[in-house]
């Protein structure tokens, strides 16, 4: 089942006959799949301008992964390698059942379990709560420490303080190293990117800049809004001197800095624009309502919700993940003429 924007229809096999077919999730370009991103809710309390429209439509509930559906992929996607899930939306914290998610999937014994937040919602108790739960590390957004651009860029009444308290709340509770993520959008936050470096000092987290991408719902996108991680690095040398890092894995998204003067925390960026890291990529994601996204930038779906309630045994299951993964593309080719913003914004597919 495969679901092309909003159109149904049947494929044949696109990976190996069954014989020769790997339990592993392999693509056709060699890649591994280790990672996976499962967006539990496609509901949010903020309405970023990059990410989501005022007047978005969520899906209907019935449409939405049960628990016990998401438990079950997450387990599948376990026995065919998968090592490392996050947590997100939408707004992961707004699912009544977050508990019972990360506990659930922490069950299934992946080797890194994290969730990624606006913060709004989280408190030491509920940090404490999902530590306890099995929860292990925690990336907070925040894109600038003005309360009134805040207010511009969430549509939320959240203030910077408040998602401050988060990151504080988390390391309280040991989900640290915290990681920071700041979408930067030219002509809105670029001249906070030094202070924001800084919260990297102040609280030894990972501070994250990610380029702007073609996946905000107002389409809005264009590259003249776009500061490239370039101009994020230089920016932040002006003001410090940095130390790139190796990377810790081929396939992590971060080009990563550390202070020079032995200052904690890291500077990254996220050159998902300019420096993709598709050639690395072992990410497959799971939206809200059950689609197989092997890219962020796919423009085709598969539907495992309905497979799922079918009542397709596992080595089903197995072999639709296995198909979907096959046929992931290459690379984003956000700079491609041909290039096209995928239908679903990044709330739907989950970042
Ligand atoms: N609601 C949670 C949050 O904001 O952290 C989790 C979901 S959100 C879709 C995940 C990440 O995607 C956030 O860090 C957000 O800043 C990022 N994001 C959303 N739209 C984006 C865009 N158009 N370009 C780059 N990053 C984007
Ligand atoms: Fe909600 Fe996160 Fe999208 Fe902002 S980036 S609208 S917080 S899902």
């Amino acid at each position: 089942m495969l679901r092309k924007g909003v159109g149904h229809r049947t494929t044949p096999l696109r990976s190996p006959g069954r014989a020769e077919r790997s339990d592993r999730l392999i693509d056709s370009h060699g890649r591994t799949i280790r990672d996976l991103r499962l967006s539990i809710t496609d509901r949010c309390n903020f309405r970023c301008t990059y990410c989501m429209d005022p007047d978005v439509r969520f899906a209907p509930p019935a449409e939405l992964l049960s628990v016990k559906e998401m438990l079950r992929v997450v387990g599948v996607c376990r026995d065919m390698g998968v090592k490392k899930v996050r947590l997100t939306g939408g707004e992961p914290t707004l699912h009544p059942e977050l508990e019972r998610i990360i506990a659930g999937v922490a069950g299934l014994g992946v080797s890194d379990l994290a969730l990624t937040t606006n913060g709004s919602l989280l408190t030491p108790e509920a940090a404490a709560r999902w530590r306890d739960a099995g929860l292990g590390r925690v990336t907070v957004s925040l894109d600038t420490l003005k309360p009134e651009k805040m207010r511009e860029i969430t549509r939320s009444s959240t203030p910077p303080a408040r998602v401050l308290e988060a990151v504080e709340a988390c390391l309280g509770a040991g989900l640290g190293p915290v990681k920071i993520n700041a979408v930067v959008v030219r002509g809105f936050n670029e001249e906070e990117i030094e202070d924001l470096a800084e919260l990297a000092r102040i609280y030894g987290a990972d501070m994250r800049f990610i380029e702007f991408m073609p996946l905000d719902s107002a389409r809005a996108w264009e590259s003249s809004r776009l500061v490239t991680a370039e101009e994020i690095v230089s920016r932040v040398r002006a003001r410090w001197e940095m130390t790139p890092l190796d990377r810790a894995e081929r396939s992590e998204t971060s080009f990563n800095y550390a202070f020079s003067d032995g200052a904690p925390g890291r500077v990254g960026v996220i050159a998902s624009v300019t420096r993709p890291f598709c050639g690395a990529c072992s990410r497959l994601r799971i939206t809200a309502d059950g689609m197989v996204r092997p890219c962020l930038f796919s423009r085709d779906e598969w539907d495992l919700r309905t497979l799922l309630r079918s009542g397709a045994d596992d080595a089903h299951l197995k072999a639709f993940l296995a198909d979907a993964t096959w046929g992931k593309q290459a690379g984003h080719g956000i700079s491609e003429p041909g290039f096209r913003q995928p239908d679903r914004p990044m709330s739907a597919i989950g970042g």
